[in-house]
């Protein structure tokens, strides 16, 4: 039996976790399959888990009001490593890019304990964009045994950073896998403002949360938005307001007069799924969104300046638009009035997986930690 103990603490990791875990409980044979959440961003994640149907075996519950990089990863310094030694896991997961990746992955090295990296190898090669995810990314890639690249650039970027070959299996992103398990055909929304989206216009997704468009670039987004909405009448909008009050006063304050716009409460990942499927086009600088829309043949119009996604913008999935009010209105309105670039986009394909990651990192794990 291989024991596993998967860590992770925010809502896109618990995501891209999510099918992960689901295979190692499918093959309990083999794998004992242990869940710590750190809490990092405590309902998010808990909406994630109850769509999964998971249950933490171990909860750091460290979330607090205003905390800081620093504060979780002290927390999470102080509260993992007695877990670790209770529980003497074969190996610890981790995925992506958030404190809560990092400071685990420490904590098992610290006990000697071997850790894998779930989605290794996204680099902007900026380290301050995005912060400090990028960081993060490149301490967990010191401190993992194994490394689960989602695609072969990730993968070379390891390679180049001198991650021995041997310890990196190309799978696949596992958040098509949860989308795919996810996304169903004849879907009503729960939510009564989701159900009554009028069926016969256009529906513009945006989400927006990133440390870097806080300010200006957003103010530039959401000036963007009230012009591509004066320009197409027919258009309406869903913009899931993200917690944090810096985007919350921002989009309220700017966008909460605009005939058309739906601005709501983050919904859970059912919900969310379904709105990207129901979407023509979605605007995000969200990582995941990026990833998951193109499988449902939906443009993304990326709203950073940087990417660590560039398979998205070669496969023609995704346009960089950055946050400057022009380039979005015109990169939008070209896909909201051209048929054939709109359909370029949409049947554009998606360089991020198949669906099939998660049984590629079991496989893997079973042929290492036997
Ligand atoms: N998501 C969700 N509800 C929302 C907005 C996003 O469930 O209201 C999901 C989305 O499908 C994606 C993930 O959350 O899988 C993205 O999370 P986020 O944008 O917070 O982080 P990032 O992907 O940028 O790390």
């Amino acid at each position: 039996m291989i024991r596993v103990l998967s860590v992770f603490g925010t809502r896109p990791e618990a995501i891209k976790m999510a099918p992960v875990v689901r295979a190692l409980q499918g093959a309990p044979d083999r794998f004992e399959s242990i869940i710590c959440v750190s809490a990092q961003h405590r309902a998010m994640l808990d909406q994630v888990l109850r769509v999964f149907g998971l249950q933490a075996d171990y909860d750091l519950d460290l979330m607090t009001a205003a905390q800081s990089p620093a504060e979780v990863t002290a927390r999470v310094l102080e509260r993992l490593p007695p877990l670790l030694r209770q529980i003497r896991p074969d190996v610890l997961l981790v995925q992506g890019d958030t404190m809560t990746s990092f400071a685990a992955a420490f904590a098992a090295y610290l006990e000697r304990i071997p850790s894998g990296h779930v989605e290794a190898g996204l680099r902007t090669g900026n380290r301050y964009q995005p912060f400090p995810e990028e960081m993060n990314r490149v301490l967990t890639a010191r401190l993992a045994s194994i490394h689960f690249a989602p695609t072969p650039q990730a993968r070379t970027a390891l390679l180049s950073e001198g991650v021995p070959p041997a310890d990196v299996h190309l799978t696949g992103n596992t958040v098509i896998d949860a989308l795919l398990q996810t996304v169903q055909p004849n879907y009503s929304f729960r939510s009564p403002q989701l159900a009554s989206l009028d069926p016969g216009r256009r529906l513009v997704l945006v989400t927006t949360h990133r440390r870097e468009s806080f300010g200006a670039p957003l103010q530039a987004t959401c000036a963007a938005i009230r012009e591509l909405a004066g320009r197409h009448p027919d258009l309406q909008f869903v913009l899931p307001v993200h917690p944090n009050p810096q985007v919350k006063q921002t989009v309220e304050r700017l966008l909460c007069d605009l005939p058309g716009m739906f601005l709501i409460e983050p919904v859970d990942y059912l919900e969310f799924v379904h709105l990207m499927n129901r979407a023509y086009l979605v605007l995000t600088d969200s990582g995941g969104v990026q990833e998951e829309a193109p499988s449902l043949g939906k443009p993304v119009l990326v709203l950073r300046e940087v990417t660590e996604r560039p398979e998205g913008v070669e496969a023609g999935t995704a346009v960089i638009v950055g946050t400057d009010r022009d380039r979005i209105v015109k990169v939008a309105g070209e896909l909201l009035t051209s048929r054939q670039a709109y359909e370029r986009m949409a049947n554009a394909v998606n360089p991020y997986g198949d669906g099939q990651a998660s049984g590629r990192i079991v496989s893997a794990l079973a042929e290492r930690f036997a």
